[in-house]
């Protein structure tokens, strides 16, 4: 009999009642550090106070409206956004996915517009995770995003990661956009080296396609700068943030330079809930605290105590691990074993971490972490991997 719930996730057997910053408690009691966040998502920890105030204090007045009427939280995000970043113009959803569907339908738009109806193809990459919606599953392309789902949206050139003669061959004058993740997620932690988006941005700029950026778990603090993009000195023309920038709760944007999002006119694009008081109320919140340069410098040097301390423990079990990568707080363990066996003696030794595609173990901790939930999240990491060891031995 089919559970009441769609069987379409491998749930671990735990249930969290609550948390506090990095820590959770489990219905039995149990402590865990948590190095998931939600994957990327509680950047600031669970149950943050400033962002709790934000949310209590907007529940209080006015959840929702609807864009038919001004949105003062949205507007003060929006100005928020434009003010720190590349963009001049800023659409909220409510989660990544849908912002790659704006992403798409926006790039496609601007060539419309510009009287090049042909120019739709939007070049995407290998090991790529842009969602689970039509436009998101397309963009990745894999097999096993996109079997059974009937005719897959077209459009979408996947090439290889890294191939740059593949790249060159593929951009065309029909080329729309070139989509790709700074830091690919999913796909393992998977850095784009600077040099390879420089590279990218040229290649636009000589052919004119669009740059998008899918900055939905590498964005808003995770890597040690606000974008991931800044430490390139690139800009895009479209990035899609959501994850982190809702600290929780569901948030969404798709960010834009003014020309790249002419096409986009009144009824062009809608959303029932996108840019809603409440989320907006801890979007702002959450920016304020993050796009603060000693919030900044603070992630960093915890990125940086926190990968001297996983190289250890990579070379104290070189059985399990191959090495450690990633940016800032967005680290993948590389894995000998299977990263579930890893993630799931994390579970038994009272540490959450997240498996990703390329025997990647992913650690996305809250971005306040502190230096003593660090030293013990790779304390309880360094006890998952003797145990992982010990089994391998067996
Ligand atoms: C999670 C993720 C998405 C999809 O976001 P949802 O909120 O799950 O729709 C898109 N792109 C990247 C890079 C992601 O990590």
């Amino acid at each position: 009999m089919i559970p009441s719930l769609l069987p379409t996730y491998n749930r671990a057997p735990l249930s969290f009642v609550s948390g506090e910053g990095s820590w959770l408690t489990e219905a039995d009691g149990r402590r865990f550090l948590d190095l998931g966040a939600g994957i990327a998502v509680n950047a600031l920890g669970h149950a943050n106070p400033a962002l709790v105030g934000a949310l209590t204090e907007q529940a209080g007045k006015l959840w929702h409206l609807s864009n038919l009427y001004q949105i003062p939280q949205q507007q003060a995000l929006a100005e928020k956004l434009v003010e720190e970043t590349f963009a001049d113009t800023v659409f909220f959803t409510n989660s990544g996915t849908e912002a790659c569907e704006l992403a798409v339908k926006m790039a496609r738009k601007y060539w419309y517009e510009k009287g090049q109806p042909e120019r739709v193809e939007i070049i995407t990459f290998e090991g790529s995770f842009h969602g689970r919606s039509a436009a998101g599953i397309a963009a990745a392309g894999s097999e096993k995003m996109t079997k059974g789902f009937g005719p897959i949206l077209g459009g979408f050139t996947h090439l290889p990661w890294g191939d740059h003669d593949a790249l060159r061959a593929a951009v065309s004058e029909n080329t729309a956009a070139i989509l790709i993740e700074p830091v690919q997620g999913e796909g393992g932690i998977r850095p784009l080296p600077d040099q390879c988006l420089k590279g990218l941005r040229d290649l636009c700029d000589e052919t004119g396609a669009l740059l998008i950026l899918d900055e939905v778990q590498c964005g808003v603090g995770r890597t040690g700068k606000l974008f991931a993009h800044e430490w390139s000195g690139i800009e895009p023309d479209i990035m899609m943030v959501a994850k982190g920038i809702g600290g929780g709760f569901p948030l969404g944007a798709v960010l834009a330079r003014e020309e790249a999002a002419s096409g986009m006119v009144a009824g062009t694009h809608g959303s029932t809930y996108g840019g809603n008081p409440l989320a907006c109320a801890v979007g702002l919140k959450v920016m304020e605290i993050v796009s603060d340069p000693a919030f900044l410098a603070e992630v960093n040097a915890r990125a940086g105590g926190l990968r001297q301390k996983l190289e250890g423990l990579v070379a104290a079990h070189p059985d399990v691990f191959e090495g450690v990568r990633g940016a800032g707080l967005m680290l993948g363990l590389k894995c000998k074993v299977a990263p579930i066996d890893v993630v799931k003696a994390g579970y038994e030794a009272g540490v959450l971490s997240v498996p990703a595609a390329d025997n990647v173990v992913r650690l996305l901790p809250a971005l306040n972490i502190t230096e003593s939930d660090i030293s013990e999240a790779v304390a309880r990491l360094d006890k998952a991997a003797s145990a992982v060891s010990e089994g391998l031995k067996a």
